[in-house]
């Protein structure tokens, strides 16, 4: 069985949000609404001597998925490869997840009043293409694969390069890896 994570490389990233537009496009997303921002943070410093950065935010596809602990109806499930989803139909929009991830990583769509957010394009995943907005991404800032396969390209990022979680601190265990300067 996969482990899937994502790795962002923000030494990459410009900022250019082609995977933000890539993402509302593929799942159909009403305006009010994103999955995946990217925020900028800087510029920092004093001049020349300016630094700027870009950060792809997502769900984390955690592996303690407090949004999945709170749902009172199992909309909100973790696959056994790791990716955490919601299945439309069962939920109920009550916004307990919303208040449980400490990312903010959903959103309640009030076109069909489910909660939802990046599944990492599982439907995608399952005929063995890519989530859309690594496809998207130009810059190759971004990279998607499995973390038990030693050849992957995710594996070797997460094993070989620094990465760091964020919130790590919070037992969550986060599937999305950063790389910094
Ligand atoms: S498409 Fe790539 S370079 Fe552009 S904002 Fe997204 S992650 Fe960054
Ligand atoms: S980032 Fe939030 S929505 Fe995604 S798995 Fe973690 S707690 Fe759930």
């Amino acid at each position: 069985m996969a482990r899937y994570a994502m790795v962002f490389d923000t030494r990459r990233c410009i900022g250019c949000h082609s995977c933000t537009v890539a993402c509302r496009t593929k799942n159909e997303l009403p305006l009010d609404m994103i999955y995946n921002p990217v925020t900028t943070v800087g510029p920092a410093g004093v001049y020349p001597n300016l630094s700027m950065v870009h950060m792809p935010l997502i769900c984390m596809h955690c592996e303690n998925p407090p949004c999945v602990d709170a749902c009172p109806t199992c909309a909100s499930q973790r696959r056994d490869d790791g990716i955490v989803f919601v299945e439309d139909k069962k939920c109920v929009g009550c916004l307990a997840c919303v208040m449980a991830c400490p990312y903010g990583a959903r959103v309640k769509n009030h076109e069909t009043g489910a909660v939802q957010k990046c599944d990492f394009c599982k439907d995608r995943v399952d005929e063995g293409k890519l989530p859309h907005c690594v496809l998207t991404c130009h810059q190759k800032a971004r990279v998607f694969g499995d973390l038990d396969d030693e050849t992957s390209e995710v594996y070797k990022l997460v094993n070989g390069e620094r990465t760091v979680r964020l919130l790590a601190e919070l037992g969550t265990e986060p599937y999305a890896f950063y790389i910094y300067g």
